[in-house]
């Protein structure tokens, strides 16, 4: 059955505190409810209203992605400039959760599909790579895991700019409490939650690894139409993941076997489709590969380049600038999240930094954040979930 409120153009949601917004136009609709365009009536402002299913499960995470926002906003972002999406206001309308956010423009997927799959340039990656980051070590201080990277999640912040926001803190979930298990949208799943071992704030550099690389190519990079062919996918690029992980992992037993092969020096395998889909029991269609290349070098290096780079030293300069993309997102994409680079690591890659990209990358150690040392800092208690 449908728990969505249904919503009409100029119908007002509100309520008794005297919150009036009038629906203009929808803006996009997803898992946990809709979201419209209103006007607010008492300022006159334009305003996206996220309108949650009214499910018991719907409305707890609503309410927490409140809580998480508010926390983020006015603790750890009180000027505004982290690209972090705003919370202007929250309430209930005949048992329907609202979110009352800043109005931005059209989400990352959107722009990709306007420009027809085909990528943007590499210093439009540059330039959106870099705010996600931002965003990233945002989270890593305030001690929260998004849980949701996709380009879906990340908005324009106008139709004419290069500028987004993170949105979508509907499944976030605090470091400390990683609950859950099923969690990231499939293509941006990580290694760790794909094989059920604890996860940690890698997990969301391994969905910007993902991000990077798809709006480059303009194609998801790993798409995987099920869990198993998820993993195939990783590992028919990144090789297999470390043997701790597939000890370690509650989900790695149905995707992995011992190895028997006396000449391989790997202690596990990875599990053939069939094998796979006659011991589990679920029907895996072949996978359909359309990624040219078998390395993240090949994929990137070997993507055409744009006839608007006619002279020598614009190639050369393109070819250093893929080759620093390759590096940036390598760090990122280690199937080890033990390894896998921190936000703040990150920021300092050559790509990023758009310096001469001369040799692969060593992070610098990072430091602890300062909410680490002050757990205080990073606490949510005391953060209101909605007024009235
Ligand atoms: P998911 O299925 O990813 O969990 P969701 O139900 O949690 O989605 P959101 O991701 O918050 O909902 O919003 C759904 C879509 O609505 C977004 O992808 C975006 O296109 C649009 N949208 C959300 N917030 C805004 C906003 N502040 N301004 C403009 N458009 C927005
Ligand atoms: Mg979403
Ligand atoms: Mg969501």
């Amino acid at each position: 059955e449908n728990s969505d409120y249904i919503l009409y153009v100029n119908d007002i949601l509100g309520n008794e505190e005297g919150a009036k917004y009038i629906i203009r136009e929808p803006l996009g609709a997803g898992t946990f409810g809709q979201v419209v365009k209103c006007q607010d009536l008492r300022t006159g402002a334009t305003v996206a209203v996220k309108v949650v299913k009214n499910k018991p499960a719907f409305h707890q995470q609503g309410l927490f992605e409140v809580q998480v926002l508010r926390y983020l906003n006015e603790r750890h972002d009180p000027d505004d400039t982290r690209n972090i999406l705003r919370l202007l206001d929250a309430f209930v309308f005949r048992g329907h959760l609202c979110l009352v956010f800043e109005c931005l423009s059209v989400n990352l997927y959107e722009l990709i599909r306007q420009n027809r799959y085909q990528g943007v340039s590499t210093n439009l990656v540059r330039v959106l790579a870099a705010q996600i980051l931002d965003c990233l070590v945002v989270l890593n201080e305030a001690r929260v895991i998004h849980c949701d990277l996709k380009p879906e999640n990340i908005l324009l912040k106008r139709t004419d700019s290069a500028k987004i926001k993170v949105i979508d803190f509907g499944s976030a979930c605090m470091e400390q409490q990683t609950v859950h298990t099923y969690i990231q949208s499939r293509f941006y799943r990580s290694p760790e939650v794909l094989l059920g071992l604890p996860y940690t704030a890698a997990i969301d550099m391994w969905s910007l690894g993902c991000i990077v690389i798809e709006l480059f190519i303009g194609l998801p990079l790993f798409p995987g139409a099920s869990e198993y062919d998820q993993l195939s996918r990783i590992i028919e690029l990144l090789g297999l993941p470390p043997v701790y992980m597939l000890e370690r992992g509650k989900q790695a037993g149905i995707y992995f076997a011992r190895n028997d092969d006396p000449f391989s020096t790997n202690k596990y395998r990875f599990k053939p489709r069939e094998q796979f889909a006659r011991e589990s029991g679920r029907t895996e269609a072949p996978s359909r590969k359309y990624i040219k290349g078998s390395t993240l070098t090949e994929v990137v290096m070997g993507y055409p380049m744009s006839s608007k780079l006619t002279t020598p030293e614009q190639q050369a300069q393109e070819r250093m600038r893929r080759a620093a993309l390759v590096d940036f997102a390598t760090g990122l994409l280690h199937i080890n999240p033990l390894q896998r680079w921190t936000p703040r690591q990150a920021r300092s890659h050559p790509f990023i930094t758009d310096e001469p990209f001369l040799a692969p990358f060593t992070p610098p150690t990072d430091r602890p954040s300062a909410s680490s040392l002050h757990p205080r800092h990073a606490s949510i208690d005391g953060y209101a979930t909605y007024s009235g």
